[in-house]
């Protein structure tokens, strides 16, 4: 994948010492061969690979960092400039706010309007209805409705009206006498692009002027994914892309060239089939993500979101005078558990998420764990210390666990306060504790 390969091309300049035309071109070949066989378009990945070299060349390589991090950190601006810089806004004021969602058949359209409605329904505090405006598949009004119920989010149809310009009007009216600030239109897709269904949406796009036209694609389809939103940009003009499916194999190709082919931002990335799996779309991020760096800043919105303040600034005091103890890591445990699959989590810690790859990580690991905690006293969590042979035996009994499993865990967690001692030493220790 392309970030297996950028890596192994960066890794060639990693040991030099300087950065010269003669020993950048191997790399710059490598970095370019890596974005084509990810999809992304060749001139797009000459351009690129150009830019990076002259900047690589360009710079002056200080004894404080070594060419091979002076060169991740230009590949990583310009990957960042690919992706269009910043996040991008999302406008949904109006009353009520439209939101057009346009795409192939099987991209996610219908899947992301129902993530859409949550994430503007629990994030934006704004209450939206959905609209089934894809008049071809029976199927389709009731997909919508299965999903708005899991959100407790109304959904409008018409059944017998095939007329979906009618129906994004009517729902539009609805709206206002239910008192719906958002109004999201799911429209019908065809498998390849044609004439009749740019018509319909054109025909909708006009008659219900929509604050946002977001463009879905889905990120496995490679170039033909940078293809399809030429073709819808040329006849809808959106205004922005929604990335589907990249928790699946995506070669990650299409989120490079987009951008630039429609000159049209990303707004939103979509993985998984979980309806509270939106995320905004941040260039950094996903440059970095691209990279193997491992998405950070993401993993540590995830937990803010679900951690209560007051416990993260406790949590973070307790770690700072290294008094972190059995019952912190049971509640941290617990707040993980909110958050969501595990592997998902432990997967945006740089450098775990290769190597759990193929490890089957369940929830019920933390099940041995959460036993051994429980079966200790609160006295024997606050002070671990206390914990001696007979101690330890009651624990293991306690758990259902052998005494070599009780002690291997303890050991662990001495070794984890190690860390966190360590961590704490240094300057950027503590980062993601930050607010
Ligand atoms: P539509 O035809 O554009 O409305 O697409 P749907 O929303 O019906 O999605 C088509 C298929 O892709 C369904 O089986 C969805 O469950 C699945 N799907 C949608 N979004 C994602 C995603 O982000 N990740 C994965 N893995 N599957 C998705
Ligand atoms: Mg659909």
């Amino acid at each position: 994948n392309l970030t297996d390969r950028l890596e192994s091309a960066l890794k060639q300049i990693k040991g030099e010492g300087r950065i010269t035309e003669l020993n950048i071109a191997a790399t710059v070949k490598d970095i370019r061969r890596a974005l084509v066989d990810a999809d992304v378009n060749y001139k797009i990945a000459k351009d690129f690979t150009d830019r990076v070299k002259d900047k690589a060349l360009g710079e002056k390589v200080l004894t404080a960092v070594s060419p091979g991090q002076l060169m991740v950190k230009i590949v990583k601006d310009e990957l960042v400039d690919l992706m269009g810089g910043s996040e991008s806004e999302f406008n949904s004021k109006g009353n009520p706010a439209v939101i057009l969602i346009a795409g192939l058949q099987g991209s996610g359209k219908t899947t992301f309007s129902a993530k859409l409605a949550n994430f503007l329904k629990t994030r934006g505090r704004l209450s939206p209805m959905l609209v089934a405006a894809d008049i071809y598949r029976p199927a389709a009004i009731d997909q919508l409705k299965v999903l708005g119920e899991q959100i407790q989010v109304d959904v409008y149809s018409e059944p017998e009206n095939k007329n979906a310009v009618q129906i994004a009007s009517n729902a539009i009216k609805e709206a206002r006498s239910k008192n719906k600030n958002v109004v999201i239109i799911d429209t019908a897709g065809r498998l390849a692009i044609d004439e009749a269904m740019m018509t319909e949406v054109a025909n909708v796009k006009s008659a219900v002027n929509p604050n946002e036209i977001l463009f879905v694609v889905d990120s496995m389809t490679g170039q033909d994914a940078v293809n399809t939103a030429k073709a819808f940009n040329d006849r809808l003009d959106f205004t922005g892309v929604v990335l589907t499916k990249l928790d699946g194999d995506t070669r990650g190709g299409a989120a490079l060239s987009i951008k630039y082919t429609v000159q049209k931002p990303i707004k939103f990335v979509s993985s998984g089939e979980k309806l509270d799996t939106l995320d905004v779309f941040y260039p950094e991020r996903m440059a970095q993500r691209i990279l193997g760096m491992g998405d950070i800043t993401t993993l540590v919105e995830k937990a803010q979101q679900q951690f209560d303040e007051e416990q993260a600034r406790k949590l973070e005091k307790k770690i700072r005078k290294n008094q972190f103890n059995f019952e912190d890591f049971k509640q941290q445990l617990e707040q993980i558990k909110k958050m969501g699959n595990i592997k998902d989590l432990l997967g945006m810690i740089p450098g775990v998420g290769k190597a759990i790859k193929d490890i089957d990580i369940s929830d019920d690991a933390f099940k041995g764990i959460e036993a051994m905690i429980n079966s200790m006293t609160i006295k024997e969590r606050e002070d671990p210390d206390l914990i001696n042979m007979s101690r330890k035996q009651r624990i293991a009994k306690g758990s259902g666990k052998g005494l070599d499993e009780v002690n291997a865990f303890l050991k662990q967690f001495e070794q984890m306060k190690q860390m966190m001692k360590m961590m704490n030493k240094m300057p950027m220790g503590r980062m993601g504790m930050k607010r």
